[in-house]
């Protein structure tokens, strides 16, 4: 991002001692108040921050203010690996330009990716196209800086921000379901801690930052911790079934599943096994695609290798 991007929002907030006209000044009151808002231009487009001219064509706007976002998407970003004492925040953050959902414009704000190390490389979920939202002070007085900065949309799991957790979860899990339908166990990758979760869910549960980069691992694993179950399920082939923790061959987490092809009194933490696939003419976006994992003629994994998983 050019530098000259970077002086326009250092210098936009300003203080504003001098009157900010009607315009800019609606822009603000409505920060103070939590909401962002631009302007509907005579064309149209809304504008965010607000202006009182169209850049365009330097007609003046209509008046009209619309509540924009608040969650928008990556444009473009610049990484700052060690930041100044006049930035915004003072561990490393992105310079991000964010069209909040419902503009037509960009605004430049600080990104936070949670990165403490100063030097450290920008995250590799930092990436355009990454979804959003902004953190306000609680203390807040009419000013761009009363965004603290914007955070990943997928980060913050509290009450405001649940619905478009689990949409994303939801997109993850779709993705998930079509490998499953396509015979591939789909995982992802954290860029954080690197491990890898499957079934992915589109975030990472030790870290809380959102996961895109997919995996496709194999349809073997490891039993960490098992459950003998003695009231019948239409999945199980028989009473007693297990149901089991399968770390699967390179995954960081274990997923559920059921384990058939041995008396249940022999299953062990540890075993080794394999997914049993039904029949390709009756697979569909379904888990049920995996009819249970069986052991495998593989020596045991050794207690110490997975008690971290069970
Ligand atoms: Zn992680």
């Amino acid at each position: 991002m050019p530098s000259e991007a970077q002086s326009h929002v250092l210098e936009f907030p300003g203080g504003y001692t001098r009157s900010v006209g009607p315009v800019i000044g609606r822009f603000l009151s409505e920060l103070r108040d939590g909401r962002l808002v631009g302007v509907r231009t005579a064309g149209g487009r809304v504008l965010v921050p607000p202006s009182e001219y169209d850049p365009a064509n330097g007609e003046p706007v209509t008046g009209e203010f619309v509540e924009v976002g608040p969650i928008g998407t990556v444009q473009t970003w610049s990484w700052v690996p060690r930041p100044l004492k006049s930035h915004p925040l003072d561990r490393p953050f992105a310079w991000a330009l964010i069209r909040p959902d419902g503009a037509d414009t960009a605004l430049l704000h600080a990104l936070d990716l949670g990165v403490f190390d100063e030097g450290a490389d920008p995250p590799r979920f930092l990436k355009t196209g990454m979804r959003v939202r902004p953190k306000y002070r609680v203390e807040r007085t009419g000013a761009i800086g009363d965004i603290e900065c914007f955070v990943p949309e997928v980060t913050m799991i509290n009450a405001p921000t649940r619905l478009e957790y689990r949409l994303q979860g939801g997109r993850a899990l779709d993705r998930f379901l079509e490998g499953i339908s396509e015979g591939r166990i789909l995982g992802h990758r954290c860029g954080v801690c690197g491990e890898v979760i499957v079934p992915m869910k589109g975030l990472c549960p030790r870290d809380g930052v959102p996961t895109s980069e997919e995996v496709e691992l194999p349809d073997t694993g490891t039993v960490t911790t098992f459950a003998v179950n003695n009231l019948p399920d239409p999945r199980a082939p028989e009473v007693p079934f297990v149901s089991a923790y399968i770390l699967l061959d390179g995954a960081g987490l274990p997923m559920l599943a059921l384990v058939a092809g041995i008396p249940a009194d022999q299953v062990r933490m540890g075993m080794r096994v394999k997914a049993v696939w039904r029949p390709e003419n009756e697979w569909g976006r379904t888990m049920a695609n995996i009819r249970w994992f069986a052991p495998i003629e593989e020596p045991d994994v050794p207690f110490d290798a997975i008690k971290d998983y069970v």
